[in-house]
């Protein structure tokens, strides 16, 4: 739809990439399954692959069905070019191997999906990458590292699982001050409630395994930014090899025409749980940026336009109570994934930091009793009763009683 930014998101997460014509008069794209293209002109085919004329060559290179999912993400947000990838560590992987080699500096933050942290604390190192990660909430501790000099500079916001804030405006100012580039990882907020490449940032990724997709039935990541950054991370994907194939990415443009919708009332779910784990007895503590007195609620207001539909929250009694409470919840996936139209909850260790080791976890301060919830699409008063039902069946039973043998369960 010739990017048309005076649409709504609710009409350019429908028409975004997709007002052409599509093959056979499709009203959908349709799933284009050939790894590879066919030319009787060899000259044109020649032409083609030496980029001069537009087509496609070979399905790790580009495929029409993952170009309109990469036309659609560069609409979303606002990008000037948008690169898919097989699935959202690809696509991070992907970007710090194009910017990052011997001799670069990174400067992160202690708090980002168990995954990247994974990178940054042994891949990157060992292929001599000096790699720096900050407290996530001490904003001049960040400041400080940034203007030593570095060259990359990662920030995931909210963090999985924490919901921890980063002031993208701050670091972006000294990350601009060192010249270094500035990667966000969006997949939280969704480019519904947060643009980070608006606000300066100059790569965004994405798990599209996550909201974007919203069905919780496929994996995928996309990267979006200027062209001239795109180019050098499309020319890695395709040598590397971690292309979306056309299936997924028809999955992925099918789920992020509901996001708008999806979204609306997953977070209005998330704020009413939210405070309702704050005044629960059980819950030691809770995060979520949309509560006032969630430490990065005012920055939050200041770059985002919602609050995500990611609560977390802090059992009293630890992994005891996580195993109790758990398993008496009606209306919820125990699984390893977010961002799906069910309710998923999953404790730290066994969702985003299932890579690390709980001497790890401990080091990142994620506690064992630290309980993720991604709020589905059932209705909100649901989704409150049925934790009301399984919280008093709990303080019923008594958190002393249970034995202790849960605690040393490795990851
Ligand atoms: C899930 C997730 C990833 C990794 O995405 P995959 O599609 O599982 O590879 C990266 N960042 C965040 C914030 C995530 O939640």
């Amino acid at each position: 739809m010739n990017n048309d930014k005076n649409a709504g998101i609710g009409t350019r997460v429908v028409w975004g990439g997709e007002q052409v014509e599509h093959p056979y008069n499709a009203t959908q794209m349709p799933i284009v399954a050939s790894a590879a293209y066919g030319y009787r002109d060899i000259d044109g085919w020649y032409d083609v692959a030496l980029g001069n004329q537009p087509g496609f060559i070979y399905s790790r290179m580009s495929n029409p069905t993952v170009a309109v999912l990469e036309d659609k993400l560069r609409e979303l947000e606002q990008a000037e070019s948008a690169v898919a990838f097989s699935t959202g560590m690809a696509a991070i992987s992907g970007v710090l191997h194009t910017f990052l080699c011997q001799g670069k500096r990174v400067v992160s933050t202690r708090d980002s999906y168990g995954g990247t942290n994974k990178i940054f604390e042994e891949f990157l190192p060992r292929q001599g990458v000096d790699v720096t990660l900050c407290d996530t909430l001490d904003c001049a501790a960040i400041e400080r590292e940034i203007a030593r000099g570095c060259d990359l500079v990662y920030l995931e916001t909210p963090s999985n699982p924490t919901l921890k804030i980063l002031d993208i405006r701050r670091l972006l100012a000294a990350a601009k001050r060192v010249g270094a580039l500035v990667v966000a990882d969006n997949t939280f907020a969704t480019p519904l409630n947060q643009n980070p490449l608006a606000l300066g940032v100059d790569v965004v990724v994405h798990s599209a395994t996550k909201f974007l997709s919203g069905h919780g039935d496929v994996l995928g990541g996309v990267v979006c930014g200027a062209e001239a950054l795109m180019a050098q991370v499309r020319h890695y994907r395709e040598i590397n090899g971690a292309s979306l194939d056309p299936f997924s990415a028809y999955l992925i443009i099918r789920g992020i025409k509901t996001l708008a919708l999806r979204l609306r009332q997953q977070q209005a779910s998330a704020q009413a749980i939210a405070e309702y784990l704050r005044d629960e007895p059980l819950v030691e503590s809770v995060n979520y940026p949309g509560l006032p007195e969630h430490p990065g609620h005012s920055i939050a207001r200041s770059q985002m336009r919602g609050f995500g539909a990611i609560v977390s929250f802090v059992l009293r009694g630890g992994m005891d109570t996580v195993v109790k409470l758990l398993p008496l919840l009606r209306y919820a996936h125990r699984a390893g994934n977010l961002g799906a139209v069910e309710t998923i909850y999953g404790p730290a260790r066994t969702t985003s930091h299932v890579e690390n080791t709980l001497e790890e976890r401990q080091a990142l301060g994620i506690s064992e009793g630290l309980v993720r919830i991604s709020v589905g699409i059932e209705d909100t008063a649901d989704l409150l009763a049925d934790l009301r039902q399984a919280f008093a069946t709990v303080s019923h039973q008594g958190t002393d009683a249970s034995s202790a043998r849960h605690r040393e369960v490795p990851a």
